[in-house]
This record gives structure tokens, C-alpha cells and sequence, in this order.
């Protein structure tokens, strides 16, 4: 004798659902369930992992979810027998969603009858309409409900569900749908309700219904449960519940025996409608057809190349994938919309050639096999495509019309609970003051849930909080169950998804807060079915760079971003100063300091760059050697000949993915399939006993191949030390071209690159004051906002920058184009009479000095309408000299607290500039003198920037930051000592005095040893 539970929730009912998919399964499993069903409310998120769990523990899976119907219909279990009730149940959740209001998702029963073939209802929990209409007491309309829905589903198909886990009403209610069961004859089945693995779970489920209702755990709501009865019973539990109804434990084996057990098929992207009907012979042509305008005369080597990767995308039917990514570019270029394609595809000759791309792999001797292998499993070519943040919806807008509707959607993700978040939602539910959960969350550090309690003793400016520990165990035990447990479900930024057959036959489709359709899968279960994506990415830096061009185009017409050229020395010189704020990633404090050690010559120092500074290559201590076998003064030694062609652009340095590749090939004997799945072997299992098999099939087959053991081992250690923590070249290939171009625009252009970087903002690594100074630095005047001179954006002037009048607080789209429109302003008087504005908005700019130019005391024209009322927007109606006759205007330090206020820096000053003369006299040098100073010891002072904790190879900590005063920005070490002394300001104080060593062998670099507050700080 058996049972099968048919009701039960994962993590992916969002909030009401405890235990992982996996964890459920493996309860199953302990249990001696033969299946189990999912059935989670309104989506089938959890679908993928379910099924593959199912196969782990060899369970037999049945799909199924929790509806709700509209009118207060109450909640109804469907489960889909075969692949076809899948689709319909899809078919329900998405129109569920899609015609209501978003977090409300419910259905009508009409449509449910239509859609209604292949699945099985159950009449669901207390919250069921029958089962409610009961505990009413109005048995006929629950006869008459109970009757319809039987008339819909069919008699076999249709179920009155039976829970019996101790709620007072609920032996009554049983024998009443046992009874109607009877009278109609309708089955009965047996649930649990499951909503978590074991009994013990019960809090923190109880947790997580009081997150959902906002309710306080000390407060009462009808949602949260009286008992821990909703866990996963065993057939001795579930036997003895229900002794009275053995046939509702009877039903729920035939009902599994009727679920099919069935497999979510790829819907395949859309076939390309090709002139002349051939879409390989027209892919082929139009690739032909590219290569020749890219390389002129197609040599062998290229025409080799061409056609040993079209005939694997042919093979692996990825053609109609290859052209809708080119018509996608085509549409892209047609509307010369800025755009870069990264990421593996640029391994791909085919890509460039069709213009996906803009580096030629073949150039560059790139490995085709890290972008599509034909021996992988799972054989998704990625391609990543970059654009203009302002036209990405463009882009997809167009996909959505060409395709349709049914077949476009984004992939969705889920936002999982880590440290920040549940210690916020947690601690609420808990009855902790707000700003108490403010100030941890604030403060810690990007950390999982379960890693809370090890960070409060990390990190000093957590210990210095002085938490009270006995008082926050139970929060961080709590904080550290919900640890991963999706909270709720957005759309990916990138992933889109174009199908043949409509989406809906794979999962459904819901909104996202901004509207667009997404799938219930993410990016993962996306790739598990097999499902090729495209990843349609905003690139801010895309947005700047065609802003940049744009500008200068007014001067410069022929100036072309794309035909930027790789040698310019003033650009490499730049960037051996390090002084790259801005620069397309090589802007962090990391890559900063890596320009000025490294010295780069050539793009692909820039290229190497781009790989160097990552986790990865950080912590298997891979910049040193680089450098210093860059600078000669380590020699590179090739341990075979063979090496010298694969390595000599990295220094004998394995840096990235394709060189693996590469070395596997020539030396291993590997092909170039097998060697792109060692490399993955390496970076995804990085077990030593993984590794001990592989490098002893490397070094047999070099053996076998001529190569000495003791040479192979060597080669194979280089491989293993980098064990798969490089990055793809083609990727950093693709970016360090933008790099570079950026860093050009940097060197020749700051006026209009700084220009066009304030117009994106957010964005960078840096926030707009430390672009103003730098900015300034180069020579560049940042011009206040003016009422009359300043445009609604960020402007270059003369070679200098206007402040655009959208940086000023509070002002919102009319308000900016009322100003522009109503030009010439010749007064305030002449300005409110014009203009409708509200009173805060006048004063905003009055006080960063937009009348400035009409009138010269800010505080006088502030003073003449101070008794206004403050909301309403009015007029002035008195002659301003009449009002406020003999008003001191405002100091230099007040105005520059107000500007800082309104702008988020001081057009015309520093803070530090302030402070300069008082500085000075407790001998506190100047960022710039501490660069140009000799000495080896150096106080300092300036705002923090950007303070990072980087993954080091020992584990200890470092923190760098960059303190920014009015001289320019200066690079600070802190290690663990130091840190452990004085972290607790780092992250708190925005203006520090650093003492310290001046770092002998990277200049402009100061390692602190002590760290001081200013007492006289301006209040920033
Ligand atoms: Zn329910
Ligand atoms: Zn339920």
C-alpha cells in the first residue's frame, strides 16, 4: 500500500513554501514514495528543478499548480496528466496573470472549461470555494459548484480534496464533502497541503507567512497556521488521518497512474524566412559576402575557417539562430543604434563576419570550440549583444514584431534571500526597530544569509555597531534558514528568449514591474531545456561613448569611434599615469594601479588587462608573473616550442580559456571538443581527484605524442594553477577594444567624454563629484547651472562643462522645459511671473546659483519671497529690491554646503579646498604633493571613494579606496591590521585623514597606518 502527496509547495510559491525542491525530493524518497506532485500557486517556476530532482531520486514527477478563481472563486489544485494538460495549464496560469492586476493573478472558470482537456481538478484547501460555501453552511451552492465543475473536468477528472491536519471545522467539513462525493459520485483524495519537508520546519515557514502578510510575529492573521501539520507525511500518518475515507488515499495512486510522466521539449528558435527558401545557402552567402568586405581577398586560411564553422552550425541546426541574430543586427545598424557583441561569440568567425562581433578571431587565433562545442551536451551558442542603454527595448520591440507576441519573452530571475534583505524582512516580522535593522543592513557586506553572524565578527564596522548578540541569535539563526529562498520573481536583464512554437508551450508568461512579458524560468532552466537565448544587455558606457561622438561631432565631422586608431602613444601614455577615472573598465582603483605598473604598448596589454583584474586571476596570483615577465625583468621560459605561439601574447602566462584550449590541441592531442569540456571539467568540478584523471590522460597523451613527462607534467600544471578562473578571450577582447577607444576619448576629447559620462549617470565607477574634479584637474571649468545658459543636460561650453539644470535636485521633466521654453529670463520677477513652480523648486535654484548672473546675493533673493506658502507654485509680485534691501549674501563654506546639497558637488569649489589652510597647519599635504613628494611618510586627507574588500589569495583583508580632494584622486592600501584598527570609519565617515607610507614601488599609492576623522569636516 501506498500514497502520493498531490498538494504541495516549494520555495516557488513565494513566501509560502519552505523547504528546496531538493529537500522535499529526498524526503520523498526516504519516505518511499513512488511520486510526487508540485503544485505550487499561480506558476511553474519551480518545474525544471523539480523534474530533475525527480530523476535524481528516481521519483516519478507530476506537474501541477495552485490556481485562483476569480470572483472569489477560491483556490483550486490542477495537475496535468500529459504533455497537453501542461500546455493548457500554461495556457491558464498565463492568461491568470495577464488579465489581472500583477500579484493578484486569477482565472475565470469559463476559461479554465475550455482549457480544461488532459488536466484533473482538485477542489483545494479551506480556501476552495466548496469547501468554503460548506463551512458557510450553504450546502446547496456547494452541490451545485461541486456538480458544474464536475460537468467541466468530467466525472474521472475531478476530485474533492480531503485534508485533515487538526483545524477545528475539519472533521465536519470531511464528512460533509464525503457525503456530496457520494451523492454526485465524485472521488475523494487525500492531501497534506505540504508546504515544508519536516514538522520542524513550521517556524520558519511561520516566519515567512508573516513576511508575506506583514505581520508581526506577535500578531494574529488568518493565513498563518495553528499547527506544523503541512509537512510531508508518511503513508502511516496520512493511514491513520484518514481511516474513515481509505478510498481518498485509494484515489491519489490512480491519479498518479494517470499523470503521464512527460519531458518540457525545446520549442526551437523561429526558422528564418531566407530568400530562395535555402537558409543555409543564404547564411553561407551572406557570410561570404562579409568576409570579403572585412578581409578583402579571402585566403585559405580564412575560407577554412569559414567553412569548418558553418557546417557545425549547420550540423547542430543552429543556421535560423545565426540569421535572426544577424536580421537582429541588421535592424540595430539600419537604426545606427550603438552596439558591441561580447562574450564567447566573438570566438566566431561566422559572427564577425556577419557583423554580430567586431573582433576578428582569426586575427587574434581564437578557439571556435569555447563558443559552440560540438560534443557538449548541452550546445547553446550565447550571444551576448551589448547596446546603447536608451534603445535595448528598441531592439527587443523589434524581435517581438517580427516574431510575434507568443514567441518573444524575457527570462525571468529570482531574487533570493541573502544577507541584506532578510535581515531587513526578518527583523521586521521580529519587532526590531528600523533603524537598528537599517544600520546592519546598511553596513554589511554583500554576504549570503547564512554568513551573518561570521561577518559581525569580521568586519570591524559591523563589531563596532556593538550588536547585543543573545538579543539578535534568534534573527540570524532565522536570517541564515531562509539562506537562497527566492523572495520573488523580475525579469533578467539581458536573457531573451525567441521561440518557434509559442512560449506558452514550455511555461507561462507574466508581467514584470515594467510591463514586459517574462517567463516563469531563469537563465538556468532555460539552458537545462536546451533553449538557445539571447542576452540583449544595456550598456550605459555604449550611451555615453554615442553622446561623446555626438558632441563631437558639431566640431569634428569626421571623427569616427570605430575607426579610432589601436597605436596612439598619447593614449598609452594616459594610461601608464593610471589617471583613467572614466575609462571603460580600467577605471577601478585595481586597474589603475595595474596601468601604472604594467606600462602597456599595444591593445592586447589592454586586452590582458581587462582579464587580469578578476577575481580569478587575482587570487591564483597571476598579475605578478605577468608583470614582471611583461617588463622583462623575469624571463619567459616555454618548457616546449609549441607553447611559445600559444602563450607569447600573455608572457608565457595562461590567462585565458582559449589558450587552455589551445594547449590541450597541441600539446594533449586533444581535439578542439574535447579540450573545450576539459576546460570546462576544470571550472566547474575543480576536485583534486577530478583533476588527478584528467592531467594524467593530458600527460599520457602528450607522452604519446613526443612530449618528455616531466615537460607535460609542467604544462599541466600551468593549467591546473589557472584551473578554469581565466577569463574568455574573446570576451576581454570585445571589451578592451571599448576600453581603449574610451580611454582615447579620455586623453583628446575629456570635455565631451566627462560631458557625456555626467549625462548617464548612474553609471561607472565613480560618482559625479570625483568626475567634476577630475575633470577639473585636466583644466576643464565646470560652469554652474544657469537659468538662461545651462541646457536640461550636462554641455560642452567653450571646452568647459555647463552644469545641466537636470542635476539639480527635485526637478522633474516639465519643470525642466518650462525653464528652457519661457528663455529669455531676465529676472526672478520676470521668471515667476512666467513660470508656474513650486516654491522649494525657485529656491533650489537660487541656492546652487542659477541666478547667479541676475542677481548677485543668493541669500537677498532668497529672502524675498521666504513668507510664501511653500507648496503651491505663485507669483512675485513685489519689486525684489523693495522686499530685501540689506542682506548679507551667504559665505563661501555655506554655499558651498548648499550647492553640495542641491547638485551633489560644488560647481565652483571643493570641500577639501575649504579646508586646505587649516589642513595645512597640522601638515596634511595635498594628494598631489604627496605624489611629487619624495618623502616616504605623508598625511592626507579627502572624501572617500568607493572603499572595495577584493578577494586576496591568502584570505586576509585588503580595502582600497581612493581619497578625491581638490588636487585629484589618490589610491590608499589598507591591510588587515590597519583595518581591523580602523575599519569601523571606512564605511561610516564620508571625509577621512589618512596617515601612512608612500608605496616605493607604485607611486601615488599610500599604504595607511592610521586613520583619523576631521573634526571640522563640512557636513557632506
Ligand atoms: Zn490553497
Ligand atoms: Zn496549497
Amino acid at each position: 500500500m501506498s500514497f502520493v502527496h498531490l498538494h504541495l509547495h516549494t520555495p516557488f510559491s513565494f513566501l509560502d513554501g519552505t523547504s528546496s525542491i531538493g529537500q522535499l525530493l529526498d524526503c520523498a524518497a526516504s519516505l518511499g514514495f513512488p511520486a510526487l506532485a508540485i503544485t505550487d500557486h499561480h506558476n511553474l517556476s519551480g518545474v525544471v528543478s523539480f523534474m530533475k530532482e525527480a530523476e535524481r531520486t528516481g521519483i516519478k514527477p507530476i506537474i501541477g499548480a495552485e490556481i485562483t478563481l476569480s470572483e472569489g472563486g477560491g483556490h483550486l489544485i490542477l495537475l496535468a496528466t500529459t504533455r497537453n494538460g501542461y500546455i493548457n495549464l500554461s495556457k491558464i496560469l498565463t492568461r491568470a496573470h495577464l488579465s489581472s492586476q500583477r500579484k493578484e493573478p486569477h482565472v475565470a472558470i469559463d476559461y479554465i472549461e475550455k482549457h480544461h482537456s488532459d488536466l484533473i481538478a482538485l477542489s483545494g484547501c479551506e480556501k476552495g470555494k466548496i469547501p468554503q460555501l460548506i463551512l458557510n453552511r450553504r450546502f446547496e451552492e456547494a452541490r451545485r459548484v461541486a456538480s458544474h465543475w464536475s460537468e467541466i473536468f468530467g466525472r474521472e477528472h475531478f476530485f474533492l480534496e480531503l485534508q485533515s491536519t487538526f483545524r477545528p471545522d475539519q472533521p465536519r467539513l470531511n464528512r460533509t464533502l464525503f457525503e456530496l462525493g457520494r451523492e454526485l459520485g465524485i472521488g475523494l483524495v487525500a492531501t497534506n497541503n505540504v508546504h515544508y519537508a519536516t514538522k520542524e520546519e513550521f517556524q520558519i515557514h511561520d516566519v515567512l507567512t508573516c513576511i508575506r502578510t506583514l505581520t508581526a510575529i506577535d500578531e494574529p492573521h488568518p493565513d498563518r497556521e495553528i499547527n506544523g501539520e503541512l509537512y510531508l507525511k508518511s503513508y502511516g500518518e496520512m493511514h491513520t488521518l484518514f481511516k474513515e475515507f481509505p478510498n481518498a488515499l485509494l484515489s491519489t495512486l490512480e491519479i498518479e497512474e494517470r499523470c503521464e510522466k512527460f519531458t518540457l521539449s525545446n520549442p526551437g528558435p523561429p526558422s528564418f524566412d531566407a530568400p530562395g527558401g535555402d537558409s543555409f545557402r543564404f547564411l553561407r552567402d551572406l557570410v561570404y559576402e562579409g568576409a570579403r568586405s572585412k578581409y578583402g581577398n579571402i585566403t585559405r586560411t580564412v575560407e577554412k575557417r569559414l567553412e569548418y564553422e558553418l557546417s557545425i552550425i549547420e550540423t547542430l541546426g543552429f543556421t535560423s539562430y545565426f540569421l535572426l541574430v544577424w536580421d537582429l543586427v541588421r535592424y540595430i545598424q539600419s537604426r545606427a543604434f550603438r552596439y558591441a557583441g561580447r562574450g564567447s561569440a566573438a570566438d566566431s568567425a561566422v559572427a564577425y563576419c556577419l557583423g554580430i562581433t567586431k573582433v576578428d578571431p582569426i586575427a587574434r587565433n581564437l578557439s571556435f570550440e569555447r563558443f559552440i562545442n560540438p560534443q557538449r551536451a548541452h550546445n547553446l551558442p550565447d550571444i551576448d549583444i551589448d547596446l546603447d542603454a536608451r534603445y535595448r527595448d528598441k531592439a527587443l520591440e523589434y524581435l517581438t514584431e517580427k516574431y510575434g507576441e507568443e514567441h518573444v519573452a524575457t527570462v525571468c530571475t529570482f531574487y533570493r534571500y541573502r544577507a541584506r534583505a532578510a535581515i531587513r524582512d526578518v527583523g521586521k516580522v521580529l519587532g526590531f526597530p528600523e533603524n537598528e535593522l537599517d544600520k546592519i543592513a546598511k553596513l554589511i557586506p554583500w554576504s549570503g544569509a547564512d554568513e551573518i553572524e561570521e561577518a559581525l565578527l569580521k568586519y570591524p564596522e559591523l563589531r563596532n555597531l556593538e550588536i547585543p548578540e543573545e538579543r539578535f541569535t534568534r534573527l540570524f539563526e532565522l536570517c541564515s534558514a531562509l539562506s537562497n529562498c527566492p523572495r520573488h520573481i523580475g525579469a533578467h536583464l539581458g536573457g531573451v528568449v525567441i521561440t518557434k512554437e509559442p512560449i506558452i508551450t514550455i511555461s507561462p508568461l507574466q508581467k514584470s514591474a515594467k510591463g514586459i512579458h517574462i517567463i516563469q524560468f531563469d537563465k538556468d532552466d532555460v539552458e537545462q531545456l536546451g533553449i538557445p537565448k539571447l542576452d540583449l544587455l544595456n550598456l550605459r558606457m555604449l550611451s555615453a561613448v554615442e553622446d561623446a561622438v555626438s558632441s563631437i561631432h558639431v566640431r569634428e565631422e569626421e571623427f569616427d569611434f570605430d575607426r579610432i586608431p589601436l597605436d596612439n602613444h598619447q593614449t598609452y601614455e594616459l594610461l601608464r599615469t593610471g589617471e583613467t577615472a572614466g575609462a571603460f573598465q580600467l577605471e577601478s582603483h585595481a586597474q589603475r594601479s595595474l596601468q601604472r605598473r604594467l606600462e602597456a604598448e599595444n591593445i592586447d596589454d589592454i586586452i590582458s588587462s581587462v582579464a587580469l583584474i578578476r577575481p580569478g586571476p587575482v587570487q591564483a596570483n597571476l598579475v605578478k608573473p605577468f608583470l614582471m615577465r611583461r617588463k622583462g625583468r623575469k624571463k619567459v621560459v616555454h618548457p616546449h616550442p609549441k607553447l611559445e605561439k600559444i602563450l607569447k601574447k600573455t608572457y608565457g602566462v595562461v590567462l585565458f580559456q582559449e589558450q587552455v584550449i589551445e594547449i590541450a590541441v597541441e600539446i594533449g592531442g586533444f581535439s578542439p571538443s574535447e579540450a573545450d569540456s576539459l576546460r570546462r571539467a576544470m571550472t566547474h568540478h575543480r576536485s583534486k581527484a577530478a583533476m588527478e584523471v584528467i592531467g594524467r590522460r593530458f600527460v599520457e597523451n602528450a607522452r604519446k605524442r613526443g612530449v618528455k613527462r616531466e615537460v607535460a607534467e609542467r604544462i599541466f600544471s600551468y593549467i591546473r594553477a589557472y584551473a578554469g578562473y581565466g577569463f574568455c578571450e574573446a570576451h576581454a577582447a570585445a571589451f578592451g577594444d571599448i576600453a581603449y577607444k574610451t580611454a582615447y576619448l579620455l586623453r583628446h576629447y575629456p570635455a565631451h567624454f566627462y560631458t557625456a559620462l555626467l549625462n548617464n549617470q548612474p553609471m561607472g565607477f565613480y560618482p559625479p563629484h570625483t568626475l567634476v574634479t577630475e575633470a577639473r584637474r585636466r583644466g576643464i571649468r565646470i560652469l554652474p547651472p544657469d537659468i538662461n545658459a545651462s541646457m536640461i543636460d550636462y554641455a560642452v561650453e567653450i571646452g568647459n562643462i555647463r552644469v545641466g539644470l537636470k542635476q539639480i535636485r527635485e526637478f522633474g521633466n516639465t519643470d525642466l522645459h518650462a525653464i528652457v521654453t519661457a528663455r529669455p529670463i531676465r529676472s526672478l520677477q520676470d521668471f515667476l511671473q512666467r513660470v508656474r513652480m513650486k516654491k522649494n523648486l525657485v529656491e533650489n535654484l537660487i541656492l546652487c546659483g542659477a541666478f547667479d548672473r541676475l542677481h548677485v546675493n543668493r541669500r537677498r533673493l532668497l529672502w524675498s519671497f521666504m513668507d510664501r506658502p511653500s507648496e503651491e507654485p505663485f507669483y512675485l509680485d513685489t519689486p525684489i529690491h523693495r522686499i530685501a534691501p540689506k542682506i548679507d549674501d551667504y559665505n563661501q563654506m555655506q554655499k558651498f554646503k548648499l550647492e553640495w546639497e542641491i547638485l551633489g558637488f560644488s560647481p565652483t569649489t571643493h570641500p577639501l579646498a575649504l579646508l586646505r589652510d587649516e589642513l595645512k597647519r597640522m601638515g596634511v599635504m595635498s594628494v598631489k604633493e604627496v605624489k611629487e613628494c619624495g618623502e616616504t611618510k605623508a598625511k592626507v586627507a579627502g572624501l572617500i571613494v568607493r572603499p572595495q574588500r577584493p578577494p586576496t589569495r591568502s584570505g586576509r583583508t585588503v580595502i582600497f579606496l581612493t581619497l578625491e580632494d581638490e588636487t585629484g584622486l589618490l589610491d590608499i592600501t589598507i591591510f588587515e591590521r590597519t583595518y581591523q584598527s580602523y575599519g569601523h570609519l571606512i564605511f561610516t565617515q564620508p571625509l577621512l585623514l589618512v596617515e601612512g607610507k608612500v608605496d616605493r614601488k607604485e607611486k601615488g599609492v599610500l599604504i595607511a597606518e592610521k586613520i583619523h576623522t576631521i573634526n571640522s569636516t563640512p557636513r557632506l
